[in-house]
């Protein structure tokens, strides 16, 4: 196997339905392109017959190679360890789900071609989402772009391009929260997009039920900005120039209109209710925080490989991870 110019990565939960189908439409968009390439697929722990398909795939076609998880770790990590495991000029990620065309990987290629080092898919259309996605996703990625110090296009998914350059900064970053677009616009270097329309998912449902959707988004926020924090000062001056205010009106009328004037306990109880949510309110924010904080200190490593097919220097054995990591190695299972 000559060295890849493309490597295609694929995180994969649970797509048996897909996963022929997606193969195909690759290997056909790169035969046409006619440039060496791999296709990665990360088995992300799928309780599906995904693997059983991925491997019958790796073994007839050695295009194609195989990560498979020790158990489900989420897709970011999961597009993670393909980047790891990727040798290509170029990175490319795609949904595994055919929502990302991979028709698109042409034009990417070619603004690649013309020196940019990360090119990304901005969703001019999308199809097929609920419209609680589409406006939460909309108004989510304007309030990250304002809250942000590193520009975050708005309306891209993880479908990029990026140049084995970028690739190695990534690896790199073993950040425990992740969010891979957000990562790959801190790298810099020349970054462009390219617009697609977003199909509907060809099968199967999506694995991003709501929790897992405002999970990310924290991620998205704590591992960008400090901005949830800095708003709690705003909250408190004004606060405590309302409660100033209140005191003296307070006072005065009391003095003009008698001892009496605005007392009664249910003012107190609203109050003290408001004020209490508020304060849990952000000790919640500072506790997404720690817990992050104290994700990076316990420092585990990022995903377990429980086996590995269809890498070039696989002889029976596991493959070691191919590139090597300036921290922790990934934790390495037997391989079967
Ligand atoms: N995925 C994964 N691990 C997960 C959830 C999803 O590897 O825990 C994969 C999934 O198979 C798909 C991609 O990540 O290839 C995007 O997931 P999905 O299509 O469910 O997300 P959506 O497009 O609905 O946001
Ligand atoms: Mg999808």
């Amino acid at each position: 196997m000559t060295h890849p110019t493309l490597s295609i990565v694929a995180p994969v939960y649970n797509e048996e339905e897909i996963l022929p189908e997606f193969y195909t439409r690759v290997s056909e968009v790169m035969t046409k392109l006619d440039i060496t390439w791999e296709l990665i697929l990360v088995n992300d722990g799928s309780r599906d017959r995904s693997m059983e398909i991925m491997f019958s795939i790796a073994a007839e076609d050695d295009h194609v190679r195989v990560v498979n998880f020790a158990r489900n770790f989420g897709h970011q990590v999961a597009v993670t360890a393909g980047i790891d495991h990727a040798e290509g000029d170029a990175v490319i990620l795609i949904d595994a789900d055919l929502q990302d065309p991979p028709e698109v990987i042409g034009d990417m290629l070619q603004k690649w071609r013309e020196g940019y080092d990360v090119v990304y898919a901005v969703r001019e259309q999308r199809e097929g989402e609920s419209w609680f996605k589409l406006t939460t996703a909309k108004l989510f990625y304007r309030m990250l772009y304002r809250i942000t110090d590193v520009d975050i296009p708005v309306d891209t998914g993880d479908f990029r391009l990026m140049d084995a350059k970028v690739a190695q900064v990534l690896r790199d970053m073993r950040e425990h929260n992740r969010f891979i677009r957000g990562m790959t616009s801190w790298v810099g270097f020349r970054q462009t997009g390219v617009k697609y329309v977003r199909h509907a998912r060809k099968a199967g449902e999506t694995k991003y039920p709501l929790r897992k959707m405002l999970r990310f988004a924290l991620d998205a926020v704590t591992g960008f900005s400090y901005f949830p924090l800095q708003v709690m000062v705003y909250l408190a001056g004004f606060l405590g120039i309302l409660a100033i205010v209140v005191a003296i009106v307070i006072s005065i009328l009391r003095l003009t209109q008698g001892p009496d004037f605005f007392g009664g306990q249910a003012t107190t109880i609203i109050l003290l209710l408001l004020l209490s949510s508020f304060q849990l309110f952000f000790l919640f924010i500072i506790g997404q925080y720690v817990a992050r904080i104290y994700d990076e200190t316990r420092d585990r490593p990022l995903y377990v490989v429980a086996s590995r097919r269809g890498f070039p220097e696989q002889n029976g054995s596991a493959a070691p991870t191919r590139h090597g990591r300036t921290h922790k190695p990934e934790v390495e299972q037997v391989a079967d």
